[in-house]
């Protein structure tokens, strides 16, 4: 015979539901420990390798998907003289072509460092013959004669000589536009024809935009350019960033 039990007087919890709840956390369990235990052996390989594809940043990624190595941008680095003459000589025995090859040494370690394929050159190097690039930056320095006090800052030139004019004038903005903003060096408002007709844009690959930065005057930015060379060579470095990531400039007031 049964005995009616009286109903409990704490408020009743609701049926089953620690149940359910231990069996979630149960299944919940069992899928953690399959996880840590089987990632990523019971995985395919396939589904292994999208999750590190999906974890690594793709533009950093040494290799393509399916192992290829990703191919590297080449930039190519001309140093302003060198291998054929001193170009500007100053009365301490400075050359510009020893600062020419300070300058452009830099720039080609820190675009090395940065993971690109660097080619730095001689002024009149073989290899400029249907050179071919992203980029190709020549770098120069201006007289070491005193001649005016506004003979200072920098001066950009494209090659006129490029294909497509659109890029061209990119690098040319970005160099002018970073170069200023990292050495704080004015726009010398003086392009020559030894800058607009220099010799290697006639002798590159009309599919590489090319530029040509006089980085200073030798005479009054001797101080930057042979002290802060560093710097001098990041606002080169900054200048091509901008170009090859295809950054925004901010509009330059025209002189
Ligand atoms: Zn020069």
């Amino acid at each position: 015979m049964e005995t009616q039990t009286p109903l409990p007087v704490t408020p009743r919890r609701r049926p089953s539901s620690p149940r359910v709840l231990l069996r979630a956390l149960a299944a919940a369990m069992l899928v953690a420990t399959l996880f840590v235990t089987f990632t990523p052996a019971s995985l395919s390989r396939s589904l292994s390798d999208q999750l590190s594809l999906l974890l690594t940043p793709q533009a950093e990624g040494e290799f393509l998907p399916g192992g290829t190595s990703r191919p590297k941008i080449r930039i190519g680095i001309v140093a302003g003289h060198w291998g054929n003459d001193s170009g500007a000589v100053c009365e301490n025995g400075t050359t510009e072509v020893d600062v020419n090859l300070r300058i452009a040494t830099l720039v080609q370690q820190k675009l090395t460092a940065l993971g690109f394929e660097t080619d730095l050159l001689e002024e009149f190097d073989p290899r400029l013959t249907g050179y071919r690039a992203a980029a190709l930056v020549s770098i120069h320095n201006d007289s070491c004669v005193y001649i005016n006090d506004q003979a200072t800052g920098f001066k950009v030139a494209r090659a006129m000589s490029a294909r497509d004019q659109n890029l061209a004038g990119r690098l040319e903005a970005c160099l002018r536009d970073r170069y200023q903003r990292r050495t704080g060096l004015p726009w010398h408002n003086s392009i020559t024809n030894d800058m607009t007709l220099y010799h290697a844009f006639d002798e590159i690959s009309p599919d590489t935009t090319a530029a040509i930065i006089e980085t200073g005057f030798l005479n009054l930015d001797y101080r930057i350019l042979t002290e802060n060379t560093d710097q001098v060579a990041t606002g080169v470095v900054d200048g091509i960033l901008c170009f090859i990531n295809n950054e925004n400039i901010a509009p330059t007031a025209v002189p």
